[in-house]
C-alpha cells in the first residue's frame, strides 16, 4: 500500500534525548482530492500554507539531541493543527488577505472529515510518543517549532528568533538568556507572539495539560531559507537548549 503523503511523519520515535520536537506547520501539502484548495502554486508556496524552513530546523534539532520529532504533513490551509477545534480559523476562509476558495462554505461533514483525517492523526502521533515515554519513565521536554514572516503589514520584524511563553517561564527565561548571551542575535520574548492557551492548541494540549516543561520557538523565515542556514540556526538554538538536558 502506498504511503499517504498527508500522514504525520515521526522521526527517531525511540530517540534517547529528553526533548520531543513537533512541527505543526511543517508542510504545504494539500491532499489531491482538495484540488489545491483552488489556489495557484504561488500561494501554496507562501507562509499562509506552511512555516517555511521550520521542518528543516526541526530535523536538525532531532538529529542533534537524538530526539523524537513529529511533523504534520498537511498544509495549515487544509486544517491548522495549532488551533482549537472550535476556532474560526481552524480551516481559514481567508489567510493574510488571500481568499481560500476550497475552504468557503464547508458543510459540517466536510469539516468533520478534515478533522478526522488530518488533525487527529497528527495529534495522536504526538500523543503516542509522549505516552510511550511516560510509560518508560522518561521525562519529556516539549518543544514546538514554528517560523514567522520577516515582516507583517509592511513592518519588518527585528527578531531573528523568538520564544512564546505563557505563565510558566521556567525554560523560556534561561533559554532567552542563553540566546542573548553573545549579543549578536535579536531575540523576541513574547514578540511577535505569546503562547496563548485560548488560541494555541498544541503546546497547551500536549504539555500544559500534562505539566511538562515546554518551549515554543519561532525562527524568522528569511533566516532559515536554506538547508545550510537551517542547520546553523538549529545548532545555535541547540546550544541554548543544551543545559536543559541535565
Ligand atoms: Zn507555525
Amino acid at each position: 500500500m502506498a504511503l499517504d503523503p498527508a500522514a504525520p511523519r515521526i522521526v527517531r520515535p525511540r530517540g534517547s534525548g529528553r526533548f520531543v520536537f513537533f512541527c505543526d506547520h511543517s508542510s504545504n501539502y494539500v491532499p489531491l482530492e482538495l484540488h489545491d484548495l483552488g489556489l495557484p502554486p504561488t500561494d501554496l508556496a507562501r507562509h499562509i500554507a506552511w512555516d517555511i524552513g521550520a521542518a528543516g530546523v526541526t530535523e536538525v534539532l532531532s538529529e542533534i539531541f537524538d530526539a523524537p520529532a513529529i511533523f504534520s504533513n498537511t498544509s495549515r490551509l487544509v486544517i491548522d493543527c495549532n488551533r482549537h477545534l472550535t476556532a474560526s480559523d481552524l480551516i481559514p476562509e481567508v489567510s493574510d488577505a488571500t481568499l481560500i476558495p476550497g475552504n468557503l462554505n464547508l458543510n459540517d461533514a466536510a469539516r468533520a472529515a478534515r478533522i478526522e483525517r488530518w488533525f487527529h492523526p497528527y495529534h495522536n502521533a504526538v500523543e503516542s510518543i509522549l505516552v510511550e515515554r511516560e510509560t518508560r519513565g522518561v521525562q519529556s521536554i516539549v518543544v514546538s517549532v514554528h517560523s514567522m514572516t520577516a515582516s507583517l503589514a509592511g513592518n519588518p520584524r527585528p527578531w531573528q528568533i523568538a520564544l512564546s511563553s505563557h505563565t510558566d517561564r521556567s525554560l523560556a527565561d534561561p533559554v532567552l538568556a542563553a540566546l542573548r548571551r553573545t549579543g549578536d542575535v535579536t531575540v523576541g520574548d513574547n514578540q511577535p507572539y505569546d503562547l496563548d492557551p485560548a488560541v494555541d492548541y498544541s503546546v497547551p494540549f500536549h504539555a500544559l495539560r500534562r505539566g511538562l516543561p515546554h518551549l515554543q520557538v519561532e525562527f524568522r523565515q528569511d533566516e532559515i531559507a536554506q538547508s545550510t542556514t537551517q542547520r546553523h540556526w538549529a545548532q545555535r538554538f541547540a546550544q541554548a537548549l543544551e543545559r536543559l538536558e541535565d
